[in-house]
């Protein structure tokens, strides 16, 4: 979107050098364009002028004069450095007070003329200017940091908002050679200023009505990019065929009159849908949405069955290694002995070339093996997986015979989606939800245990021990290979198997164990060999050991709304009363904490934790990029969202290719491979 001229890096500014420049890299700032787009988090409104004669008290004003004198002296008290300046207009004089920032005295020199930009107060020192923004006024710059409503960016240390902002003002003029890449028709329709326009007023808005056209205009381009993506997917879907997979009735409802337990109404229901879907000669692209343990896989099991059934194959992926071996476990015991399943992860590759299920990691996107003659593509917890992910297995089949058929898409997920989020993800998706749990399930107890009285919930612990169930402790990791986490982990293992429960069996899962390993712990933990098992929280999503009674979160204020949910769903999936232990040693207990407790509707839980959070740390995904990261716009915003919308789908209706929109092609095109970069 922006010509080379942007993309110069910052350090050709002669004001910046090594230093500054390793600072703003810190930023993410590198270029000028990345400047450019680096929004103010706030402003403050500094345009009130008054005489100097009547100077109202604790409001910010900006005072324009010429200093008399300006010294520092060391306040007796606190040994701060106290900088002090008088400034006359005509009559009047002000007294300005910076507190630590004694080098002031180097920048202003008595006679100069400055402009002062704070809050007047009064106190037993007097009345004076409490640390304003200051600047040297120039007849020919205008003001930069008084004096107007000035913008106050996000900083690191060793930087400051005065840097920051006079890097701005200096690359503003650049913006005449911006393009503008909205079409007219869809800037008048929708009343939006140009962009050039836009970035100007975002960084230094003349008023505030023109900061909120700056800003609708911002929030606009990304929701819209966004639309035109989502939307061009699904014309994709729409205009390649897929093979028509025949609903095998008997050989299904055979097959659902074996299984161990009856299906609930809703998975019935979900799983007719899907059967319905798969005979269409458009590919499905079906997202089954329930909460955690509600019993996805069996569906999905079934939509595997029928499709190999018509002879087609089977690809499903699936977040984690131990969650791939976990559904071939399933799959394996639950399909008839002669179908063939493979597994294929980072570690372990089978075989793929005759199976009729392949069931893996992100493995299987990266893999050479054949995926051909794929009828259905499963995407389990699919918001661990970004959507250039999710996208790339879609196409994988697309490669041989030259043949054009698309496979079916099932998409799982445990977390609920907002509508505004939907729309922004998917477009139009088909859902099916199972709200219903299998019947005999006890609500999950939840406590909050302050970190000083563990000994209480150990004897709990010990009771449901004795009465041979499971427990779970999870330690907090903050990302992925955390190491602290680990060690915390290892630390707490120890523990808890030398001084808590001696006479039990603990074991220890964490990420940075070799596959092999995982796999041998889980193993010991589904026969009940290992009876607690201590873990990082790569146990969030989807493992599923009916026997375990009891999850202890150490840390529990660590964790979201979502994410703490999820963690509670690994227990309470046998019949038995289970219980959720939320320790936190934080001095005031976090409200989501005590929603958590109040609460089991995952999707009244995930709807707050939006609000609480915002959709980014929301799923605790931030790297995969399932939430696209958004600068300014916000995925709860419906209205924007469906104007957004409309004005992606009249261009699309126009010019599908957007042969005649070469500049919004090419944003698109960058925005799509941010996406297939993760
Ligand atoms: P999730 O939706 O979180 O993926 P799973 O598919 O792992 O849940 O199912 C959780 C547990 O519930 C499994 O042990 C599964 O065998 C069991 N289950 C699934 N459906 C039913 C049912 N209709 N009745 C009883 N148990 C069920
Ligand atoms: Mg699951």
């Amino acid at each position: 979107m922006f010509p080379p001229i942007f993309l110069r890096p910052l350090s050709n500014i002669s004001r910046v050098g090594a230093h500054t420049e390793s600072l703003l890299k810190k930023l993410g700032l590198v270029t000028q364009a990345d400047l450019l787009m680096y929004f103010p988090l706030r402003y403050e409104d500094f345009r009130t002028m008054p005489n100097m004669t009547a100077l109202p008290l604790n409001t910010p004003v900006t005072v324009r004069g010429t200093i008399e004198s300006i010294g520092n002296k060391n306040s007796s008290r606190k040994r701060v450095a106290v900088t002090e300046a008088l400034v006359r207009s005509n009559e009047d004089l002000l007294r300005a007070v910076w507190y630590n920032q004694p080098f002031l005295t180097k920048n202003l020199k008595v006679g100069e003329k400055i402009s002062l930009s704070g809050k007047v107060i009064q106190n037993k020192f007097g009345v004076f200017m409490q640390s304003p923004q200051y600047e040297k006024v120039d007849s020919r710059q205008g003001l930069t940091h008084t004096g107007r409503i000035v913008p106050f960016y996000s900083l690191t240390e060793g930087l400051t908002q005065k840097q920051i902002r006079t890097l701005v003002r200096h690359i503003l003029p650049l913006l005449r050679f911006l393009p503008e890449w909205l079409p007219q028709s869809i800037r008048f329709r929708n009343k939006l200023i140009p962009l050039s326009q836009a970035l100007q007023w975002i960084h230094f808005p003349p008023t505030f009505p023109k900061l909120s056209q700056a800003r609708l205009r911002l929030q606009f381009d990304e929701i819209f990019t966004i639309q035109l993506g989502v939307l061009q997917y699904q014309q994709f879907l729409t205009r390649n065929p897929a093979q028509p997979l025949h609903f095998h009735k008997e050989a299904i409802q055979r097959f659902v009159a074996v299984l161990p337990f009856r299906l609930t109404d809703d998975q019935k229901k979900a799983a007719w849908h899907i059967l319905q879907d798969m005979q269409k000669t458009t590919p499905m692209h079906r997202l089954l949405q329930g909460d955690v343990g509600s019993g996805k896989t069996v569906v999905s099991a079934i939509a595997a069955y029928n499709c190999i059934l018509s002879s087609a194959r089977v690809a499903v992926m699936s977040p984690t290694e131990i969650l791939a071996r976990q559904t071939f476990a399933t799959f394996q015991a639950l399909l008839p002995q002669d179908v063939r399943i493979a597994l294929l992860t980072g570690s372990e590759k089978h075989e793929t070339a005759s199976a009729q299920i392949i069931i893996g990691t992100h493995a299987l996107i990266a893999t050479q093996a054949q995926l051909d003659h794929l009828g259905l593509v499963i995407i389990d917890e699919q918001h661990r997986f970004g959507v250039g992910q999710r996208r790339m297995l879609h196409y994988k089949n697309n490669t041989k015979n030259g043949s054009q058929l698309l496979p079916h898409l099932l998409s799982m997920t445990a977390t609920p989606i907002p509508r505004s989020l939907m729309l922004t993800l998917y477009g139009d998706l088909a859902v099916s939800q199972i709200h219903s749990k299998p019947v005999g399930r006890s609500l999950v107890t939840t406590q909050i245990v302050s970190a000083s009285k563990r000994e209480t919930m150990y004897t709990k612990i010990r009771e449901e021990l004795a009465a041979g169930k499971q427990a779970f402790i999870i330690c907090p990791i903050i990302e992925e290979n955390d190491a602290l986490g680990v060690t915390a982990a290892c630390t707490e293992y120890e523990r808890v198997q030398k001084h808590i429960f001696p006479t039990y069996c603990v074991g220890l899962l964490h990420g940075k164990l070799k596959p092999k390993e995982k796999d041998a712990v889980m193993k010991h933990f589904r026969r009940n060999e290992i009876h607690i098992l201590v873990a990082t929280s790569v146990v969030e999503v989807g493992i599923d050991i009916p026997n375990a009674a009891v999850i202890v979160i150490e840390g529990a204020e660590r964790f979201g709304l979502a994410q703490l949910h999820q963690l509670r769903g690994r227990v309470g999936r046998g019949d038995a009363a289970s219980y959720c232990f939320l320790v936190t040693d934080a001095q005031r207990v976090p409200v989501r904490l005590q929603m958590l407790v109040r609460s089991h509707d995952g999707f009244a839980l995930a709807e707050a934790d939006l609000k609480l959070r915002g959709s980014g740390t929301m799923y605790g995904t931030q790297q995969s990029g399932f939430v696209p990261e958004l600068k300014i716009a916000t995925l709860s915003d419906l209205p924007l969202i469906e104007t957004a919308r409309a004005a992606a789908r009249d261009i699309l209706v126009e010019d599908a290719t957007l042969t005649h929109y070469p500049l919004l092609a090419q944003k698109l095109s960058a925005w799509q491979e941010n996406f297939h970069l993760e």
